[in-house]
C-alpha cells in the first residue's frame, strides 16, 4: 500500500525542476497515485533568484498550467493546485501579498534560510563549517515555530531539513521538537512526510521517525510529499513513507482543498 496523494511537487518555472506538470500527472497514475498536488516554488520575497524559484510575473503562467492540467485528467485523477512558500522573518506581508493572489488548495511553509544564510543550498554547504551545529538546530526549530504562529501556512515543509547534508546536534534537541509540534498543534497546520530526503546525502526520509513519533503523539495531521523535481521522482519511496507513519503511531492523513482538511484517509 501506498498514500494517495503526493502533494509537493515542483515545476520548470523554478528554474531547477524538470518535465512538463503532464509528465508528472502521467507518472503519477503510473504509480497509482490518486491525487497529486503541485506546490512550486513561491516567488521569492527578499531577492530574485531565477535558479531557485519563479518570479512574480509568472504566477499567472503557473495557475494556467497545473488549471490545465486539472482539466486534461479531470476523469482519473484529482489535482490540487498549491505552493510551497519561504518563510523569511520581516517579510510576511509581502508573502501573504502572493498567498491571497490565488485560491490555493493549500500552502506549504518551509523553512530553507537562517537569517541570510540558505542552509540546505549545496552552493552555501561551506558556511555550515563556521557555524555551531546545535545553534543551527535551535534557530531552525524557532523559525518552525514562528512561521506556523504567522497562520499563513497549511503544512509545514521537511521539518527537519537541516540534517540534509548529515549534520547531527550534540545536544538533545527534543524539547525543541515538542514545543514545535504543540505550536503546530495550536495552529492547526500539517505536517508532511516528505521522501526527498532519501535522494540527499543524509540518506533518511524528513522527519525521522523519532521526530515523527512526537508529531504523532501531539495529534499534528500528515501530509505525504515527495519533493519532486522530475517526474519520476513522483509518488518515490512511498511505500517506506507509509511504514514511517505507521511506526510514529499515524492511523491516517488528510487531503486539502480550499485551505482546509477536505478528508481523512485512513492508513
Ligand atoms: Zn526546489
Ligand atoms: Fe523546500
Ligand atoms: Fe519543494
Ligand atoms: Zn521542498
Amino acid at each position: 500500500m501506498i498514500p494517495i496523494a503526493d502533494y509537493h511537487m515542483h515545476t520548470p518555472l523554478c528554474g531547477h525542476a524538470v518535465g512538463k506538470p503532464m509528465e508528472y500527472a502521467e507518472a503519477a497514475m503510473e504509480a497509482g497515485l490518486e491525487e497529486i498536488g503541485f506546490a512550486d516554488h513561491a516567488p521569492f520575497v527578499h531577492c530574485e533568484d531565477p535558479n531557485i524559484t519563479m518570479s512574480i510575473k509568472q504566477l499567472p503562467e503557473y495557475y494556467r498550467m497545473i488549471e490545465d492540467v486539472r482539466k486534461k485528467y479531470s476523469n482519473c485523477l484529482r489535482v490540487k493546485i498549491g505552493i510551497e512558500a519561504d518563510f523569511v522573518p520581516g517579510y510576511e506581508e509581502k508573502t501573504s501579498v502572493i498567498l491571497e493572489d490565488y485560491p490555493y488548495d493549500y500552502v506549504i511553509g518551509s523553512v530553507h534560510f537562517i537569517k541570510n544564510w540558505g542552509f540546505d543550498n549545496p552552493e552555501e554547504f561551506e558556511k555550515w563549517n563556521r557555524k555551531d551545529v546545535d545553534q543551527v538546530y535551535k534557530d531552525y526549530y524557532a523559525l518552525l515555530r514562528q512561521c506556523a504562529k504567522t497562520g499563513m501556512f497549511d503544512i509545514m515543509g521537511h521539518v527537519d531539513l537541516v540534517k540534509k547534508f548529515g549534520h547531527r546536534p550534540q545536544e538533545d534537541v527534543t524539547q525543541e521538537v515538542v514545543k514545535t509540534a504543540q505550536v503546530f498543534k495550536e495552529c492547526g497546520i500539517a505536517v508532511e512526510i516528505n521522501t526527498s530526503g532519501l535522494r540527499k546525502p543524509v540518506n533518511e526520509i524528513y522527519p525521522s521517525l523519532s521526530v515523527l513519533k512526537i508529531y504523532a503523539d501531539a495529534g499534528v495531521p500528515l501530509t505525504f510529499g515527495s519533493d519532486a523535481h522530475e517526474p519520476s521522482d513522483v509518488g518515490r519511496d512511498f511505500d517506506k513513507a507509509l511504514e514511517l507513519a505507521c511506526e510514529a503511531g499515524y492511523g491516517e492523513y488528510v487531503l486539502f482543498k480550499n485551505r482546509k482538511i477536505e478528508r481523512k484517509v485512513k492508513i
